[in-house]
Protein backbone atom coordinates (compact mmCIF):
# COMPACT_ATOMS: atom_id res chain seq x y z
CA UNK A 1 0.00 0.00 0.00
CA UNK A 2 1.32 3.52 -0.36
CA UNK A 3 2.82 5.79 2.02
CA UNK A 4 0.73 8.40 1.82
CA UNK A 5 -2.68 6.11 1.59
CA UNK A 6 -0.80 4.44 5.04
CA UNK A 7 -0.44 7.94 6.42
CA UNK A 8 -3.59 9.42 5.69
CA UNK A 9 -5.45 5.60 7.27
CA UNK A 10 -3.02 7.13 10.33
CA UNK A 11 -4.48 10.31 11.04
CA UNK A 12 -8.18 9.31 10.16
CA UNK A 13 -8.04 6.62 12.85
CA UNK A 14 -6.73 8.71 15.15
CA UNK A 15 -8.84 11.31 14.72
CA UNK A 16 -12.27 9.45 14.14
CA UNK A 17 -11.53 6.83 17.16
CA UNK A 18 -14.65 6.47 17.91
CA UNK A 19 -16.64 6.17 14.47
CA UNK A 20 -16.03 2.54 13.74
CA UNK A 21 -18.70 2.22 10.92
CA UNK A 22 -17.02 5.61 8.80
CA UNK A 23 -13.71 4.17 9.86
CA UNK A 24 -14.46 0.54 7.82
CA UNK A 25 -16.18 3.07 4.82
CA UNK A 26 -12.91 4.57 4.69
CA UNK A 27 -10.24 2.17 4.76
CA UNK A 28 -12.53 0.02 2.04
CA UNK A 29 -11.65 3.22 -0.29
CA UNK A 30 -8.27 3.75 0.58
CA UNK A 31 -6.71 0.45 0.24
CA UNK A 32 -8.21 0.12 -3.04
CA UNK A 33 -7.31 3.12 -4.79
CA UNK A 34 -3.49 3.12 -3.45
CA UNK A 35 -2.63 1.59 -6.89
CA UNK A 36 -3.96 5.21 -8.70
CA UNK A 37 -2.45 7.44 -5.85
CA UNK A 38 0.94 5.63 -6.58
CA UNK A 39 0.51 6.98 -10.12
CA UNK A 40 -0.06 10.54 -9.37
CA UNK A 41 2.03 12.22 -6.86
CA UNK A 42 0.64 15.46 -7.24
CA UNK A 43 -2.06 14.23 -4.87
CA UNK A 44 -0.13 14.04 -1.87
CA UNK A 45 1.22 17.79 -2.51
CA UNK A 46 -2.65 18.80 -2.89
CA UNK A 47 -3.77 16.75 -0.27
CA UNK A 48 -6.45 15.07 -2.13
CA UNK A 49 -6.95 12.33 0.63
CA UNK A 50 -7.35 14.66 3.30
CA UNK A 51 -9.73 16.90 1.93
CA UNK A 52 -12.11 13.86 0.51
CA UNK A 53 -12.11 11.94 3.87
CA UNK A 54 -13.48 15.22 5.53
CA UNK A 55 -16.78 16.19 5.06
CA UNK A 56 -17.81 19.78 3.69
CA UNK A 57 -20.23 19.98 7.00
CA UNK A 58 -21.43 18.37 9.34
CA UNK A 59 -25.14 19.35 11.24
CA UNK A 60 -26.97 18.25 14.46
CA UNK A 61 -30.13 19.31 15.87
CA UNK A 62 -32.48 18.57 18.32
CA UNK A 63 -36.02 17.12 16.68
CA UNK A 64 -38.82 17.61 19.87
CA UNK A 65 -41.77 15.62 19.46
CA UNK A 66 -45.22 14.65 21.20
CA UNK A 67 -46.52 11.66 20.93
CA UNK A 68 -50.26 10.30 20.56
CA UNK A 69 -50.22 10.50 24.90
CA UNK A 70 -49.22 13.46 24.85
CA UNK A 71 -45.57 12.79 26.60
CA UNK A 72 -42.88 14.68 24.88
CA UNK A 73 -39.50 13.49 23.10
CA UNK A 74 -36.48 14.25 21.80
CA UNK A 75 -34.42 13.05 19.38
CA UNK A 76 -31.01 14.14 17.48
CA UNK A 77 -31.24 14.98 13.57
CA UNK A 78 -28.41 15.03 11.71
CA UNK A 79 -27.66 16.43 7.77
CA UNK A 80 -23.83 15.42 6.63
CA UNK A 81 -23.64 17.53 4.03
CA UNK A 82 -20.46 15.79 2.60
CA UNK A 83 -19.12 17.31 -0.90
CA UNK A 84 -21.00 19.72 -3.13
CA UNK A 85 -17.74 18.98 -5.77
CA UNK A 86 -19.76 17.88 -8.44
CA UNK A 87 -23.37 19.16 -7.90
CA UNK A 88 -25.75 20.04 -4.88
CA UNK A 89 -25.49 17.39 -2.13
CA UNK A 90 -27.55 14.63 -2.58
CA UNK A 91 -28.20 11.73 -0.42
CA UNK A 92 -31.27 9.88 1.67
CA UNK A 93 -32.13 10.32 5.25
CA UNK A 94 -32.45 7.50 7.80
CA UNK A 95 -34.56 6.83 10.77
CA UNK A 96 -33.56 3.95 12.94
CA UNK A 97 -32.46 3.52 16.40
CA UNK A 98 -29.34 2.89 15.50
CA UNK A 99 -28.71 6.18 13.54
CA UNK A 100 -25.23 8.10 15.04
CA UNK A 101 -22.44 10.42 13.63
CA UNK A 102 -20.48 7.47 12.63
CA UNK A 103 -23.22 5.81 10.51
CA UNK A 104 -24.11 9.43 8.84
CA UNK A 105 -20.28 9.79 8.06
CA UNK A 106 -20.07 6.46 6.09
CA UNK A 107 -23.02 6.53 4.34
CA UNK A 108 -21.66 10.46 3.16
CA UNK A 109 -18.51 9.27 2.39
CA UNK A 110 -19.67 6.52 0.02
CA UNK A 111 -22.09 8.93 -1.42
CA UNK A 112 -20.37 11.07 -2.98
CA UNK A 113 -18.10 8.17 -4.83
CA UNK A 114 -21.61 6.51 -5.24
CA UNK A 115 -23.16 9.68 -7.27
CA UNK A 116 -20.16 10.31 -9.04
CA UNK A 117 -20.52 6.75 -10.91
CA UNK A 118 -23.74 7.64 -12.06
CA UNK A 119 -22.21 9.97 -14.27
CA UNK A 120 -24.55 12.80 -13.57
CA UNK A 121 -23.81 16.17 -11.58
CA UNK A 122 -24.73 15.15 -8.21
CA UNK A 123 -22.86 15.74 -5.13
CA UNK A 124 -22.80 13.35 -1.70
CA UNK A 125 -24.99 13.60 1.52
CA UNK A 126 -26.50 11.86 3.76
CA UNK A 127 -28.74 12.22 6.65
CA UNK A 128 -31.61 11.42 9.24
CA UNK A 129 -32.14 10.90 12.83
CA UNK A 130 -32.13 8.02 15.68
CA UNK A 131 -35.80 8.12 16.08
CA UNK A 132 -37.32 4.57 15.52
CA UNK A 133 -40.51 4.50 13.48
CA UNK A 134 -41.96 1.45 14.62
CA UNK A 135 -44.85 1.08 16.17
CA UNK A 136 -45.41 4.85 15.86
CA UNK A 137 -49.05 5.80 14.67
CA UNK A 138 -49.14 7.65 11.06
CA UNK A 139 -49.95 11.19 13.53
CA UNK A 140 -46.78 10.60 15.58
CA UNK A 141 -44.80 9.58 12.10
CA UNK A 142 -46.17 12.89 10.65
CA UNK A 143 -45.22 15.50 13.86
CA UNK A 144 -41.69 13.63 14.04
CA UNK A 145 -41.28 14.70 10.33
CA UNK A 146 -42.62 18.13 10.49
CA UNK A 147 -40.30 18.95 13.92
CA UNK A 148 -37.36 17.82 11.90
CA UNK A 149 -38.19 19.65 8.68
CA UNK A 150 -38.68 22.80 10.58
CA UNK A 151 -35.30 22.93 11.14
CA UNK A 152 -33.42 20.86 7.83
CA UNK A 153 -35.45 23.47 5.52
CA UNK A 154 -32.45 25.82 6.80
CA UNK A 155 -30.11 23.53 5.27
CA UNK A 156 -31.35 22.17 1.78
CA UNK A 157 -32.76 23.50 -1.28
CA UNK A 158 -32.94 22.28 -5.15
CA UNK A 159 -29.31 23.84 -5.69
CA UNK A 160 -28.78 23.46 -2.64
CA UNK A 161 -29.00 19.46 -0.95
CA UNK A 162 -31.52 17.23 -2.37
CA UNK A 163 -32.14 14.30 0.36
CA UNK A 164 -34.68 11.45 -0.34
CA UNK A 165 -35.94 8.11 1.24
CA UNK A 166 -33.39 5.35 2.86
CA UNK A 167 -33.89 2.70 6.19
CA UNK A 168 -37.36 3.90 7.59
CA UNK A 169 -38.40 6.60 5.35
CA UNK A 170 -40.31 5.83 2.60
CA UNK A 171 -43.60 7.58 0.42
CA UNK A 172 -45.16 8.31 3.56
CA UNK A 173 -42.37 9.70 5.56
CA UNK A 174 -41.20 11.94 2.07
CA UNK A 175 -44.92 13.48 1.91
CA UNK A 176 -44.89 14.48 5.13
CA UNK A 177 -41.65 16.37 5.06
CA UNK A 178 -41.72 17.90 1.91
CA UNK A 179 -45.58 19.25 2.92
CA UNK A 180 -43.88 20.83 5.84
CA UNK A 181 -41.12 22.34 3.52
CA UNK A 182 -43.90 23.76 1.56
CA UNK A 183 -45.61 25.31 4.30
CA UNK A 184 -42.67 27.12 5.79
CA UNK A 185 -41.19 28.25 2.39
CA UNK A 186 -44.31 28.95 0.72
CA UNK A 187 -43.37 28.32 -2.54
CA UNK A 188 -43.17 25.22 -5.47
CA UNK A 189 -39.72 24.01 -4.87
CA UNK A 190 -40.63 20.72 -6.55
CA UNK A 191 -36.64 19.32 -6.56
CA UNK A 192 -35.57 20.11 -2.96
CA UNK A 193 -36.85 16.33 -2.18
CA UNK A 194 -37.01 13.39 -4.58
CA UNK A 195 -39.07 10.20 -3.54
CA UNK A 196 -42.24 12.05 -3.72
CA UNK A 197 -45.94 10.65 -4.90
CA UNK A 198 -46.24 10.75 -8.33
CA UNK A 199 -49.04 13.37 -7.58
CA UNK A 200 -46.83 16.40 -6.70
CA UNK A 201 -43.35 15.93 -8.54
CA UNK A 202 -42.59 12.50 -8.15
CA UNK A 203 -40.78 10.24 -10.70
CA UNK A 204 -41.88 7.06 -12.46
CA UNK A 205 -39.54 4.17 -11.52
CA UNK A 206 -37.89 5.94 -8.49
CA UNK A 207 -39.69 3.40 -6.26
CA UNK A 208 -38.49 0.32 -8.00
CA UNK A 209 -35.31 2.26 -9.34
CA UNK A 210 -32.63 0.70 -6.71
CA UNK A 211 -33.73 -2.63 -6.75
CA UNK A 212 -34.17 -2.93 -10.89
CA UNK A 213 -30.70 -1.39 -11.13
CA UNK A 214 -29.32 -3.58 -8.62
CA UNK A 215 -30.21 -6.59 -10.69
CA UNK A 216 -29.56 -4.28 -13.95
CA UNK A 217 -25.94 -4.50 -12.67
CA UNK A 218 -25.67 -7.70 -11.97
CA UNK A 219 -27.33 -9.30 -15.03
CA UNK A 220 -24.19 -6.79 -16.95
CA UNK A 221 -21.29 -8.63 -14.37
CA UNK A 222 -23.36 -12.45 -14.93
CA UNK A 223 -22.65 -11.32 -18.78
CA UNK A 224 -19.34 -10.32 -18.82
CA UNK A 225 -18.04 -13.57 -17.42
CA UNK A 226 -18.71 -16.51 -18.97
CA UNK A 227 -22.04 -15.07 -20.52
CA UNK A 228 -23.99 -16.11 -17.76
CA UNK A 229 -27.45 -14.77 -16.87
CA UNK A 230 -30.51 -14.62 -14.47
CA UNK A 231 -32.36 -17.08 -15.72
CA UNK A 232 -32.98 -20.00 -13.60
CA UNK A 233 -30.85 -18.64 -10.79
CA UNK A 234 -31.63 -19.35 -7.05
CA UNK A 235 -32.07 -16.20 -5.52
CA UNK A 236 -31.71 -15.27 -1.68
CA UNK A 237 -32.43 -11.12 -0.73
CA UNK A 238 -31.97 -10.09 2.62
CA UNK A 239 -34.31 -7.70 3.73
CA UNK A 240 -38.28 -6.80 2.69
CA UNK A 241 -38.32 -3.04 2.20
CA UNK A 242 -37.80 -1.36 -0.72
CA UNK A 243 -34.37 -2.34 -2.28
CA UNK A 244 -35.16 -6.04 -1.76
CA UNK A 245 -38.86 -6.29 -2.66
CA UNK A 246 -38.52 -4.52 -6.19
CA UNK A 247 -34.84 -6.14 -6.33
CA UNK A 248 -36.77 -9.56 -5.86
CA UNK A 249 -39.30 -7.77 -9.13
CA UNK A 250 -36.71 -8.21 -11.40
CA UNK A 251 -34.86 -10.62 -10.76
CA UNK A 252 -38.30 -12.79 -10.88
CA UNK A 253 -38.55 -10.63 -14.33
CA UNK A 254 -35.60 -11.61 -15.67
CA UNK A 255 -36.18 -15.30 -14.74
CA UNK A 256 -34.38 -16.34 -11.46
CA UNK A 257 -35.89 -17.72 -8.45
CA UNK A 258 -36.45 -15.96 -5.13
CA UNK A 259 -36.68 -18.70 -2.49
CA UNK A 260 -35.72 -16.53 0.53
CA UNK A 261 -36.28 -12.64 2.30
CA UNK A 262 -36.29 -11.65 5.72
CA UNK A 263 -36.75 -8.70 8.06
CA UNK A 264 -34.56 -8.10 11.40
CA UNK A 265 -36.37 -10.88 13.31
CA UNK A 266 -35.50 -13.71 11.12
CA UNK A 267 -36.04 -14.91 7.24
CA UNK A 268 -38.65 -16.94 5.44
CA UNK A 269 -37.91 -19.69 2.98
CA UNK A 270 -40.38 -20.92 0.05
CA UNK A 271 -38.43 -23.19 -1.48
CA UNK A 272 -41.90 -23.15 -4.48
CA UNK A 273 -40.62 -19.85 -5.13
CA UNK A 274 -41.66 -16.32 -2.91
CA UNK A 275 -45.12 -15.16 -3.47
CA UNK A 276 -43.98 -10.98 -3.81
CA UNK A 277 -47.52 -10.09 -3.97
CA UNK A 278 -47.82 -11.01 -0.38
CA UNK A 279 -44.47 -9.58 0.68
CA UNK A 280 -46.01 -6.28 -0.54
CA UNK A 281 -49.35 -6.99 1.08
CA UNK A 282 -47.42 -7.46 4.40
CA UNK A 283 -45.02 -4.57 4.16
CA UNK A 284 -46.08 -1.82 1.63
CA UNK A 285 -49.78 -2.39 3.54
CA UNK A 286 -50.03 -3.56 6.26
CA UNK A 287 -46.50 -2.74 7.99
CA UNK A 288 -45.72 -6.29 9.43
CA UNK A 289 -43.27 -8.91 9.87
CA UNK A 290 -42.19 -10.98 7.76
CA UNK A 291 -43.26 -14.25 9.68
CA UNK A 292 -46.75 -13.35 8.84
CA UNK A 293 -46.18 -14.77 5.19
CA UNK A 294 -47.11 -18.06 6.44
CA UNK A 295 -50.14 -17.15 7.44
CA UNK A 296 -50.45 -16.94 3.67
CA UNK A 297 -48.07 -20.02 2.74
CA UNK A 298 -48.32 -22.51 5.81
CA UNK A 299 -45.75 -24.68 3.91
CA UNK A 300 -43.02 -22.02 3.56
CA UNK A 301 -40.56 -21.79 6.63
CA UNK A 302 -39.75 -19.08 8.85
CA UNK A 303 -36.47 -18.98 10.80
CA UNK A 304 -35.87 -17.23 13.92
CA UNK A 305 -32.85 -14.85 14.31
CA UNK A 306 -30.74 -15.29 17.52
CA UNK A 307 -27.41 -13.99 17.25
CA UNK A 308 -25.07 -11.90 14.60
CA UNK A 309 -25.17 -14.19 12.02
CA UNK A 310 -28.43 -13.85 9.50
CA UNK A 311 -29.97 -16.78 9.16
CA UNK A 312 -30.69 -16.30 5.32
CA UNK A 313 -27.07 -16.56 4.38
CA UNK A 314 -27.47 -20.43 4.98
CA UNK A 315 -29.53 -21.17 2.46
CA UNK A 316 -28.46 -22.48 -1.08
CA UNK A 317 -27.95 -20.08 -3.21
CA UNK A 318 -26.61 -19.00 -6.80
CA UNK A 319 -26.95 -15.10 -6.04
CA UNK A 320 -26.96 -13.70 -2.72
CA UNK A 321 -28.33 -9.80 -2.52
CA UNK A 322 -27.89 -8.05 0.53
CA UNK A 323 -30.20 -5.41 0.68
CA UNK A 324 -30.84 -4.61 4.23
CA UNK A 325 -28.51 -2.99 6.46
CA UNK A 326 -24.36 -2.57 6.64
CA UNK A 327 -22.54 -5.04 7.80
CA UNK A 328 -25.49 -7.67 7.62
CA UNK A 329 -22.82 -10.57 5.96
CA UNK A 330 -20.08 -11.98 8.62
CA UNK A 331 -17.30 -13.65 7.67
CA UNK A 332 -18.68 -16.46 9.10
CA UNK A 333 -21.82 -16.11 6.33
CA UNK A 334 -19.35 -16.15 3.40
CA UNK A 335 -18.19 -18.94 4.32
CA UNK A 336 -21.52 -20.52 4.12
CA UNK A 337 -22.81 -19.04 1.21
CA UNK A 338 -19.18 -19.95 -0.70
CA UNK A 339 -19.79 -23.80 0.80
CA UNK A 340 -23.26 -23.92 -0.81
CA UNK A 341 -21.65 -22.44 -3.86
CA UNK A 342 -22.81 -19.02 -4.03
CA UNK A 343 -21.43 -17.87 -7.58
CA UNK A 344 -22.43 -13.84 -7.18
CA UNK A 345 -23.28 -11.04 -4.76
CA UNK A 346 -24.95 -8.35 -5.30
CA UNK A 347 -24.93 -5.26 -2.70
CA UNK A 348 -28.16 -3.68 -2.24
CA UNK A 349 -27.69 -2.06 0.47
CA UNK A 350 -25.21 0.47 1.83
CA UNK A 351 -21.79 -1.80 3.07
CA UNK A 352 -23.75 -4.73 3.73
CA UNK A 353 -20.69 -6.85 4.02
CA UNK A 354 -18.09 -7.13 6.33
CA UNK A 355 -14.11 -6.22 4.90
CA UNK A 356 -13.27 -9.55 5.93
CA UNK A 357 -16.43 -10.77 4.26
CA UNK A 358 -15.70 -9.28 1.28
CA UNK A 359 -12.10 -10.57 0.70
CA UNK A 360 -13.14 -13.98 1.31
CA UNK A 361 -15.60 -13.18 -1.59
CA UNK A 362 -13.18 -12.41 -3.50
CA UNK A 363 -10.12 -14.53 -2.05
CA UNK A 364 -12.46 -17.80 -3.39
CA UNK A 365 -13.49 -16.16 -7.23
CA UNK A 366 -17.27 -15.04 -6.16
CA UNK A 367 -17.97 -12.09 -8.31
CA UNK A 368 -19.02 -8.91 -6.14
CA UNK A 369 -21.14 -6.20 -7.25
CA UNK A 370 -19.96 -3.31 -4.99
CA UNK A 371 -22.74 -1.01 -3.52
CA UNK A 372 -21.37 2.20 -4.36
CA UNK A 373 -21.99 0.89 -8.35
CA UNK A 374 -24.84 -1.50 -7.92
CA UNK A 375 -27.43 0.53 -6.14
CA UNK A 376 -26.71 4.05 -7.05
CA UNK A 377 -29.86 3.32 -9.60
CA UNK A 378 -32.02 5.11 -6.59
CA UNK A 379 -30.03 8.07 -6.66
CA UNK A 380 -29.94 8.19 -10.36
CA UNK A 381 -33.48 8.14 -10.89
CA UNK A 382 -33.38 10.84 -8.48
CA UNK A 383 -31.41 13.15 -10.16
CA UNK A 384 -33.65 11.99 -13.46
CA UNK A 385 -36.95 13.08 -10.80
CA UNK A 386 -35.12 16.45 -10.79
CA UNK A 387 -34.50 17.23 -13.98
CA UNK A 388 -38.25 16.46 -14.57
CA UNK A 389 -39.42 19.23 -11.72
CA UNK A 390 -36.99 21.70 -13.50
CA UNK A 391 -38.54 20.53 -16.43
CA UNK A 392 -41.83 21.03 -15.57
CA UNK A 393 -42.49 18.08 -16.99
CA UNK A 394 -43.32 13.98 -16.31
CA UNK A 395 -41.08 11.76 -18.52
CA UNK A 396 -42.99 7.59 -18.68
CA UNK A 397 -42.28 4.49 -16.84
CA UNK A 398 -40.58 3.37 -20.23
CA UNK A 399 -38.41 6.63 -20.41
CA UNK A 400 -37.25 6.44 -17.30
CA UNK A 401 -36.43 2.25 -17.19
CA UNK A 402 -34.12 2.81 -19.88
CA UNK A 403 -32.73 5.59 -19.01
CA UNK A 404 -32.10 3.61 -15.54
CA UNK A 405 -30.48 0.56 -17.13
CA UNK A 406 -28.09 2.63 -19.90
CA UNK A 407 -26.95 4.17 -16.50
CA UNK A 408 -26.19 1.02 -14.91
CA UNK A 409 -24.65 -0.95 -17.77
CA UNK A 410 -22.48 2.65 -17.85
CA UNK A 411 -21.56 1.98 -14.18
CA UNK A 412 -20.34 -1.39 -14.81
CA UNK A 413 -18.41 -0.38 -17.96
CA UNK A 414 -16.15 2.07 -16.09
CA UNK A 415 -15.97 -0.26 -13.17
CA UNK A 416 -15.09 -3.06 -15.71
CA UNK A 417 -12.76 -0.33 -17.69
CA UNK A 418 -10.95 0.63 -14.27
CA UNK A 419 -10.41 -3.34 -13.48
CA UNK A 420 -8.88 -3.51 -17.01
CA UNK A 421 -6.54 -0.30 -16.49
CA UNK A 422 -5.14 -1.54 -13.36
CA UNK A 423 -5.21 -5.34 -13.62
CA UNK A 424 -7.40 -6.03 -11.21
CA UNK A 425 -9.38 -9.07 -12.67
CA UNK A 426 -12.79 -9.48 -11.10
CA UNK A 427 -11.95 -6.95 -8.41
CA UNK A 428 -14.73 -5.07 -9.36
CA UNK A 429 -14.95 -3.54 -5.29
CA UNK A 430 -11.55 -1.64 -6.09
CA UNK A 431 -12.69 -1.10 -9.74
CA UNK A 432 -15.82 0.99 -8.59
CA UNK A 433 -13.83 3.02 -6.01
CA UNK A 434 -10.96 3.59 -8.62
CA UNK A 435 -13.63 4.63 -11.32
CA UNK A 436 -14.99 7.26 -8.92
CA UNK A 437 -11.93 8.49 -7.15
CA UNK A 438 -10.17 9.40 -10.30
CA UNK A 439 -13.44 11.83 -11.55
CA UNK A 440 -13.20 12.73 -8.14
CA UNK A 441 -9.88 13.55 -7.65
CA UNK A 442 -9.85 15.56 -11.22
CA UNK A 443 -13.00 17.89 -10.07
CA UNK A 444 -10.98 18.97 -6.74
CA UNK A 445 -8.19 19.59 -8.85
CA UNK A 446 -9.60 22.02 -10.66
CA UNK A 447 -11.73 23.97 -8.76
CA UNK A 448 -7.85 24.69 -6.28
CA UNK A 449 -7.56 24.57 -2.63
CA UNK A 450 -11.18 24.76 -1.25
P1 LIG B 1 -36.41 -0.03 4.18
O1 LIG B 1 -36.60 0.68 5.48
O2 LIG B 1 -37.45 0.06 3.14
O3 LIG B 1 -36.13 -1.58 4.45
C1 LIG B 1 -35.07 -2.00 5.27
C2 LIG B 1 -35.16 -3.51 5.42
O4 LIG B 1 -33.98 -3.98 6.07
C3 LIG B 1 -36.32 -3.96 6.30
O5 LIG B 1 -36.79 -5.20 5.87
C4 LIG B 1 -35.66 -4.07 7.68
O6 LIG B 1 -36.31 -4.95 8.56
C5 LIG B 1 -34.31 -4.61 7.30
N1 LIG B 1 -33.33 -4.26 8.33
C6 LIG B 1 -33.08 -3.02 8.84
N2 LIG B 1 -32.15 -3.08 9.78
C7 LIG B 1 -31.80 -4.38 9.89
C8 LIG B 1 -30.88 -5.10 10.68
N3 LIG B 1 -30.11 -4.47 11.61
N4 LIG B 1 -30.77 -6.44 10.50
C9 LIG B 1 -31.54 -7.08 9.57
N5 LIG B 1 -32.42 -6.45 8.80
C10 LIG B 1 -32.56 -5.13 8.95
O7 LIG B 1 -34.99 0.49 3.63
P2 LIG B 1 -34.43 0.44 2.13
O8 LIG B 1 -34.89 -0.80 1.45
O9 LIG B 1 -34.69 1.76 1.52
O10 LIG B 1 -32.86 0.38 2.39
C11 LIG B 1 -32.17 -0.86 2.56
C12 LIG B 1 -30.68 -0.65 2.34
O11 LIG B 1 -30.47 -0.14 1.00
C13 LIG B 1 -29.99 0.37 3.26
O12 LIG B 1 -28.66 -0.03 3.47
C14 LIG B 1 -30.00 1.65 2.42
O13 LIG B 1 -28.97 2.54 2.83
C15 LIG B 1 -29.72 1.06 1.05
N6 LIG B 1 -30.10 1.92 -0.08
C16 LIG B 1 -31.39 2.35 -0.23
C17 LIG B 1 -31.73 3.12 -1.33
C18 LIG B 1 -33.14 3.50 -1.60
O14 LIG B 1 -33.38 4.04 -2.69
N7 LIG B 1 -34.09 3.25 -0.74
C19 LIG B 1 -30.71 3.58 -2.28
C20 LIG B 1 -29.40 2.99 -2.08
C21 LIG B 1 -29.12 2.23 -0.98
P3 LIG B 1 -37.13 -4.39 9.84
O15 LIG B 1 -38.44 -3.97 9.27
O16 LIG B 1 -37.19 -5.54 10.76
O17 LIG B 1 -36.32 -3.24 10.40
Amino acid sequence: MSRYVEEVLQKIEDKNKYEPEYLQAVEEVLKTIAPVVDKHPEYKELAILERMTEPERIITFRVPWVDDEGKIHVNRGFRVQYSGLIGPYKGGLRFDKSVNQSIMKFLGFEQIFKNALTGLPIGGAKGGSDFDPKHKSDMEIMRFCQSFMTELQRHIGPDVDVPAGDIGVGAREIGYLYGQYRRIKDRYDGGVLTGKGLEYGGSLVRTEATGYGLVYFMREMLKANGNQSLEGKTVTISGSGNVAIYACEKARMLGAKVVAMSDSNGCIYDENGIDLDIIKQIKEVERGRIKDYLNYHSAAKYIERTGEDSPIWEIKTDIALPCATQNEVTLNSAKKLVANGVIAIGEGANMPCKLEATEYFLEQGVLVAPAKAANAGGVATSAIEMSQNSMRYYLSFEQVDKMLDAIMVNIFKSTEDACKTYNLGINYVAGANIAAFTKLAKAMIAQGII
